[in-house]
């Protein structure tokens, strides 16, 4: 089996960034935010299966109406569970697909929900990258023009920062230059190559 290193953190903490750098290192990134997207693309079941659900008003032009469903989901709490049983059972079991088809001496799980979902049960060991809320806030108002006030609603209803630094096994704190994140993964990826050697020596 595949050592597999879950990579979380706020919005904006800098997920992304450290994923990238994972990257050029050869080793294979799931993104759960893009595996969440691809099983609802036309074709697939779960989009069927949301359309069997909720109707036709759930599509346009054939892809799902995020808009829509979102508005629905947001005045129907029960809608949501409707959708999370179609849809996570979906992103898991393509999640774990993904794993198991990388061929790279670890796997990264990246996840913004890797403890607030069940998918560190995926991951052998978790990475938190940390980030202050100021640079939260101001990492993701330059990146997505988001409002302050947006971003500062989706960082309160995400778990804690404290709570995240205790369920994680490494914390990088990226509050430099991205030089500084880097030099701080170098030391772990060396760290996760013998990890994920010991595991496929037993
Ligand atoms: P996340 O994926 O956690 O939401 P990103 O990796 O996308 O966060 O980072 C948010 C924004 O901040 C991006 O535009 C990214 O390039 C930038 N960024 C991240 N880390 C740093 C850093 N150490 N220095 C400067 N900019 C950074």
């Amino acid at each position: 089996m595949t050592f597999v290193l879950g990579l979380t953190g706020g919005i904006g903490s800098g997920k992304s960034a450290a994923s990238h750098w994972f990257e050029t290192q050869g080793i294979v990134v799931v993104d759960a935010d893009v595996v969440a997207r691809e099983v609802v693309e036309p074709g697939q079941p779960a989009l069927t299966q949301i359309h069997q659900a909720f109707g036709d008003w759930v599509l346009l032009n054939g892809e799902l109406n995020r808009r829509a469903l979102r508005e629905h989901i947001f005045k129907e709490p029960a809608a949501r569970k409707t959708l999370e049983a179609i849809t996570h059972p979906a992103i898991r079991q393509s999640i774990i697909q993904q794993l198991q088809a990388a061929r790279s001496a670890y796997v990264v799980l990246v996840s913004p929900l890797l403890f607030e979902s069940n998918q560190h049960e995926l991951t052998q060991r978790n990475l938190l990258i940390d980030a202050s809320e100021e640079l939260q806030i101001q990492r993701a108002s330059q990146r997505d023009g988001q409002s302050i006030e947006q971003i500062r609603k989706i960082i309160q209803v995400q778990m804690s920062r404290a709570d995240k630094r205790q369920r994680a096994d490494d914390i990088v704190l990226n509050d430099g230059h991205l030089e500084h994140l880097y030099a701080q993964l170098q030391p772990l990826h060396q760290h996760y190559l013998t990890l994920a050697q010991q595991q496929q020596s037993v």
